[in-house]
């Protein structure tokens, strides 16, 4: 198949590419190079209500085709990504900047394996009934919403993308959604399988463009009935703002500022080599990395002193080069915020244990936007530095003397999203993580995924899960019938 990308890239409205109605484009530039290598329309509501009028249109047919149709389509699609993984993963990193080798291993592979999950988990959805005896009995119907919009951020771009589109679609909805304009290539690659895979037009809309002139006007549209949003904090409030007084169900993922918490007793050399990868893995841009780091007291030097020789032994560089454990931060504005956390960090008197500057590889990376694993200590557990999501390659440590402290620590944060917890107390860890504030707590282990359980936060880290049987929930409006008997 042929997956060229075109300079300028199209809207996938009604089955087929559309420009942008007002045939205005922004740039598209690579993080690793800093070179524009394409644009991506600038999509408004026109574009919008093109693709709202042709989702309702194909709204009809999908949402009463059979669950072995839709699976059938969607798992069709799992096999075309998954045989052109070489061009998605190409473009996931010209786009993103991670390395070509974690593209092609996680998340390109996960993006297909979202859309299988999907395809099978809803030809076992199912609905409950309830029994009032001899009286009566209820049964409850879950009906597609109708039309839903899918808003998705730049970290984990398909991946995250299909990760709300496929349980929308699987649920028998017609979709309108928009990837972040930062990495909007994979999904647009996505749009051309789509069309081969044979998926009805007008099912999954693909918008392109920004936050204030597309990803708002899909929240306001009046037929839209449901926003699912992966994205910061801020955007969520905004969202949340226009869709509650439209009564629009919501789902909000958000950011995280989530606790690593080591105790002396854990399994020391699988806590290192784990920890290493919570903080810095895609280049800390996971809203599940561990950016605080919590350590008991007595091992506190002798972690600090591995963890430093460890996180030096990552070497930062060009993308497309095998040998790069890390790649580029995903854009320029997104650099300069890294960097002036870093700075503010010292401000407030950190002290860098490691890393905190930027780098100019050699060769064609030399203007591209990189930033060295960076580790602070010193900093209280109420500073800015611990307490703001910064969403880049940078922990802080802090020392803990007692169980209750490192749960004060921990729970010292306005978000709730994910903690980890390294003992080998079972009592220890069962009572730790049923007291941590977070929607998501990994026991000598981290993001290890079974798609099936629910994913989401607390506090302002979100609102309701995705996930398994909790995303077809969402998606589906419930309807219950009683019959007197
Ligand atoms: P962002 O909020 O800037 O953008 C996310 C998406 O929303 C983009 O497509 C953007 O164009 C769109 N958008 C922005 N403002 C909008 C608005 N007012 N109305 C509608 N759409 C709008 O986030 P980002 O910078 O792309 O991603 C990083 C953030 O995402 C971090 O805070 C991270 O923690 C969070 N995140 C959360 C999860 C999770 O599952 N909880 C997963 C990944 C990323």
């Amino acid at each position: 198949m042929n997956l060229e990308i075109p300079y300028q890239i199209l809207n996938y409205i009604d089955g087929a590419f559309s420009v942008p109605q007002n045939n205005q484009y922004l740039d598209n530039i690579n993080p690793a190079t800093g070179e524009v290598y394409g644009q991506i329309p600038n999509s408004t509501l026109p574009d919008i209500e093109r693709a709202v009028s042709a989702a309702k249109a194909a709204f009809p047919n999908w949402s009463e085709s059979t669950p072995e149709q839709r699976f059938r389509v969607l798992n069709r699609i799992a096999e075309l990504i998954e045989e052109n993984i070489d061009a998605f993963a190409l473009a996931e990193t010209n786009d993103n900047g991670k390395p070509l080798w974690l593209s092609k291993r996680v998340d390109i592979p996960r993006a297909s394996e979202n859309f299988r999950f999907f395809a099978t988990g809803l030809m076992h959805f199912a609905s409950e009934s309830h029994s009032m005896g001899e009286k009566a009995i209820n049964y409850t119907l879950r009906k597609p919403i109708g039309v839903v919009g899918c808003i998705s951020p730049w970290n984990l771009p398909l991946y995250l993308f299909t990760w709300k589109i496929v349980p929308a679609l699987a649920a028998g909805n017609c979709v309108v959604a928009k990837p972040s304009e930062v990495t909007p290539m994979t999904a647009y690659l996505l749009s051309v399988i789509c069309q081969k895979a044979g998926l009805p037009a007008g099912v999954l809309n693909i918008i392109h463009g920004n936050g204030p002139n597309c990803g708002s006007e899909i929240v306001k549209h009046p037929d839209i009935k449901a926003i699912s949003f992966t994205g910061s904090t801020r955007a969520g409030k905004d969202i949340a703002a226009i869709a509650a007084p439209m009564f629009k169900k919501i789902s909000l993922e958000l950011g995280g500022k989530n606790p690593n918490i080591i105790f002396d007793d854990c399994n020391w050399e699988k806590m290192m080599r784990t920890t290493v990868q919570s903080s810095f893995a895609n280049q800390g841009q996971i809203c599940l990395c561990g950016s605080r780091i919590l350590i008991h007291e007595a091992v506190y030097e002798k972690f600090k002193t591995e963890f430093i020789a460890r996180v030096k032994e990552l070497t930062v560089g060009d993308p497309l080069d095998t040998n790069s454990k890390q790649g580029a931060i995903v854009s320029k504005l997104h650099f300069d915020k890294v960097m002036s956390c870093i700075a503010l960090a010292q401000q407030e008197g950190g002290k860098i244990l490691l890393g905190g500057n930027s780098i100019k590889p050699e060769g064609r990376c030399i203007n591209g936007y990189f930033i060295e694993p960076t580790i602070i200590e010193g900093l209280g557990a109420d500073c800015r530095t611990n307490m703001e999501e910064i969403f880049g390659p940078v922990v802080t440590l802090q020392s803990f003397k007692t169980d209750e402290e490192a749960l004060q620590l921990a729970n010292t944060s306005d978000y709730g999203l994910a903690a980890t917890i390294w003992t080998q107390d079972i009592s220890r860890a069962q009572k730790m993580a049923s007291m941590v504030h977070s929607g998501i707590i990994w026991v000598n282990c981290w993001l290890l995924r079974d798609l099936r359980t629910p994913f989401g936060g607390f506090k302002n880290s979100g609102v309701g899960r995705e996930g398994g049987w909790e995303a077809l929930k969402f998606f589906t409006e419930q309807k219950n019938v009683c019959i007197e008997l």
